[in-house]
């Protein structure tokens, strides 16, 4: 067979992997997308000739229809986000209007005309933006990146000279508004602000970011501007929702895909289970690495060119080595074709990678997630995901990287043994469907609020009718800022008293408390950090800590210091931190009757603690064994969302007596599993409590709550969308293979009770009853 430049049969492929012997029944779907046509646009009468003439110059010789409508939005004025696919030409939708708008206000040489602000969740990012924008060279644009990198010339030019300044919200927070008088200017002429990639802003990033957001708008409009906002996103669930959450102000949607697609299969794999025994006699089914590695082989075998994508740089390692010795049997002069691609290399030497990959001498190369993004390779057949990672958006751009010249692509997602991959292997429609996933966060939460109020009041005086600006109970944040002696009222307002910056008070990429610093031991290095709320559970005494791709052990952990030494392992184990919790509820803010029973939402009172670790095998899911941690509790006032049977349904559900703690304990844990489904989180930013008989309820409650102080939108999310969550939660527990509970259904890796008890089939008839009365 040839290498597969010619018809390349994606359908074909994947039926030829699910031929193998045994291996009938691990393809759980196929789905073949049919190829898409494009839907063309005219360029509208107001883009600016020169704008025009740059944009074919480029190559660009037509829009397409969700270019066009977007761009035609943000002309006439209104806030819009583009939610569309990977590749699908968002930047044409902001670049139009904004490259017009300084085209035509820069009549004369020398004059400045509007200005833009483009904001992206990385400098990289940014610095990418920058070289598109030199490569148009509209005439009158001038461009730069304001960031970290930039020296005091630039950052001169940039205050001074720039209309179309390149940079984050790190900065916008820490520089451009605190010292608004110097950008006057600027902001006086600001037309339009640009939020790429707005998807990356969620939880309390998010929230932070919507803060920055509402004090930028204010500062603009002191100068006497109001610019009109484009936000770029992944496709995602009500992308206006969120995009209007994150402004402040009304924000249309335009999400529906003009460009050409070409055909592409997907397919959904599960993984067998194996002889072995897991924790309390559970199944234990086929690590995704191990399984990534033989469809990996199976696959150069094939001719397909391929690449995965694993978690960990470890992982990547040890799916190439796996797969070059399968094909050493059968196939020697391939398995010398197989690489592991990673961080750290030398550019040069990715860049060699690359190119062997293109000319075929490699036939597959094993990456990490964390590479995704600067991986400059086309020309690949097949795309294998070890474990989903993590949104679809992500999982759409891993896709996407198969399909070369117009032919076909697949994708190969292998499920990780856990209650979400396993739902969406089983549950097609959840991956492949109308998106359910929604970017969330909470820009009500006093914890990011107080700080951004603060240098509100210091970039200028905070007034009554400004606090109709900020979300949540602002001013009742605002009176305890006073009370505290942070703010003080006067005349014009509520004034800034200290002698500190306000700005420094918010750390945005943090959630919350001072994070915790990862240093090497043997060199003393800073590797990363890690924040305060999940360092318990990340970073604790014998963690396997994974970071970019790079595996460490934390040799020891100091709480009171805030850090963590590590040093560079080869585990062939991976941890998980097993927590206590215990819950109050301070205040319910929205309780829904679903007949007798009731869903609620508000802010609770979580006591937490580590108590031990459990270690478990990498290339085959097998538990090693536990460590006990003796690590302090810690108090965490957050958002959770909570549900409630009476006695009576109890009663008469035919769930024993002794049976209900460990059908609510397994319904717990199957709802933290399927929440990231519906808000984009991961399983370790949500924690869960469950109990036959609740103090603050009196009867039964199941809890599940943000890990994060204040709260991220993630419990907020699961309210809002409680019956579809709860009925895909009853879903996956009842549709795993297993007999009595596994950790593709109601095993949780984070229990501290060491899942126990817990009963698989009550779970299924408490979700029954709790959903016969859903609204
Ligand atoms: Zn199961
Ligand atoms: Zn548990």
């Amino acid at each position: 067979m040839s290498t597969g430049s010619r018809g390349f049969d994606a359908t074909a492929v994947a039926m030829r992997l699910a031929a193998a012997p045994s291996r009938s029944d691990r393809l759980t779907h196929l789905e073949v997308l049919p190829e898409r046509a494009a839907r063309e646009a005219s360029w509208p009468q107001w883009v600016h000739p020169a704008v025009v003439a740059a944009c074919q110059a480029s190559g660009v010789d037509t829009l397409w229809s969700h270019q066009a409508q977007a761009a035609d939005r943000v002309w006439s004025s209104q806030h819009t986000v583009v939610a569309t696919g990977t590749a699908s030409g968002k930047s044409l939708a902001y670049l139009l209007p904004t490259l017009s708008a300084i085209s035509f206000s820069v009549h004369a040489p020398g004059v400045r005309g509007d200005t833009v602000l483009y904001l992206s969740p990385t400098k990289a990012l940014a610095h990418d933006q920058l070289g598109s924008l030199a490569a148009f060279d509209v005439p009158g644009v001038r461009v730069t990146t304001y960031d970290g990198d930039s020296s005091l010339e630039e950052r001169d030019w940039a205050r001074s000279h720039a209309n179309y300044v390149l940079t984050n919200p790190d900065m916008v927070h820490r520089t451009l508004l605190p010292s608004h008088p110097r950008w006057a200017p600027f902001w006086g002429a600001l037309r339009f602000v640009v939020v790429d990639e707005c998807h990356h802003y969620r939880g309390i990033f998010g929230a932070h970011v919507a803060q920055i957001l509402r004090r930028l708008r204010r500062v603009a409009a002191h100068y006497g501007a109001s610019p009109t906002f484009v936000l770029a996103s992944a496709t995602a669930a009500n992308p206006d929702v969120t995009a209007s959450r994150l402004v402040g102000e009304p924000v249309g949607a335009v999400d529906v895909d003009g460009s050409p697609r070409g055909r592409t299969a997907v397919a959904l794999w599960e993984p067998p289970l194996t002889p072995l025994i897991g924790e309390r006699g559970a199944p234990v089914r086929r690590s995704a690495t191990s399984e990534t590695a033989e469809l990996v082989a199976d696959l150069v075998a094939d001719g397909v060119r391929t690449i995965a994508f694993v978690r960990s740089r470890r992982g990547a390692e040890t799916v190439a080595l796996r797969a070059r010795s399968l094909l050493a049997s059968v196939a020697p002069e391939l398995a010398e074709r197989v690489a592991s691609y990673r961080g750290g290399y030398l550019p040069e030497d990715r860049r060699e990678l690359e190119l062997q990959l293109k000319r075929g001498d490699l036939m597959a190369v094993a990456a990490t997630n964390a590479l995704e993004l600067g991986i400059d390779i086309d020309g690949l057949d097949a795309v294998v995901m070890a474990g989903f990672p993590g949104t679809r958006a992500s999982m759409w751009q891993q896709i996407g990287r198969s399909g070369r010249g117009g032919q076909g692509g697949l994708g190969v997602l292998v499920a990780r043994d856990d209650p979400l991959d396993t739902y969406l292997v089983t549950h097609p429609e959840a991956l492949l469907g109308k998106p359910v996933e929604a970017t969330v966060f909470d820009p009500g939460n006093p914890y990011v609020l107080a700080p951004h109020l603060c240098a509100a009041a210091q970039e200028l005086p905070l007034t009554e009718a400004d606090l109709s600006l900020f979300d949540g109970d602002a001013a009742g944040v605002v009176g305890s800022l006073t009370e505290a002696g942070y703010l003080r009222r006067r005349a014009r307002g509520w004034f800034w008293t200290q002698r500190e910056r306000a700005a420094e008070l918010a750390d945005i990429r943090s959630s919350g408390g001072s994070p915790v610093r990862i240093v090497e031991s043997s060199t003393g290095r800073l590797i990363g950090t890690v924040d305060a709320a999940s360092a318990h559970a990340t970073v604790h005494r014998g963690a396997v800590y994974v970071h970019r791709g790079e595996t460490y052990v934390v040799d020891d952990f100091d709480v009171g210091e805030g850090v963590a030494v590590v040093s560079p392992a080869r585990t062939d184990y991976s941890t998980s931190a097993r927590e206590v919790t215990d819950i109050r509820i301070v205040e319910p803010h929205h309780v829904q009757r679903w007949g007798d029973a009731s869903l609620s939402f508000g802010s609770v009172e979580v006591s937490a603690q580590i108590v031990a670790f459990l270690k478990r095998r990498v290339s085959t899911g097998e538990v090693l064994g536990e460590e006990p941690l003796d690590l302090p509790a810690r108090q965490l006032r957050t958002k959770g969302v909570w549900w409630t049977l009476t006695d009576a349904q109890l009663g008469a559900c035919g769930v024993e007596p002794l049976d209900v703690p460990g059908a609510a304990h397994a319904a717990e844990h199957a709802a933290i599993g399927l929440l990231p489904l519906f808000a984009t989180c991961d399983r370790w930013d949500i924690g869960g409590v469950s109990t036959a008989l609740h103090v603050d309820t009196g009867t039964l409650t199941v809890f599940v709550y943000d890990g994060h102080p204040g709260g991220a939108g993630f419990a907020e999310r699961g309210f809002t969308a409680a019956r579809a969550w709860l009925t895909a939660t009853r879903e996956a527990i009842a549709s795993c293979g297993c007999s009595d509970g596994c950790p593709s259904c109601v095993q949780s890796p984070k229990c501290g009770n060491g899942n126990s008890p817990l009963d698989k089939a009550g779970a299924v008839t408490l979700l029954d009853v709790l959903l016969a009365g859903a609204v």
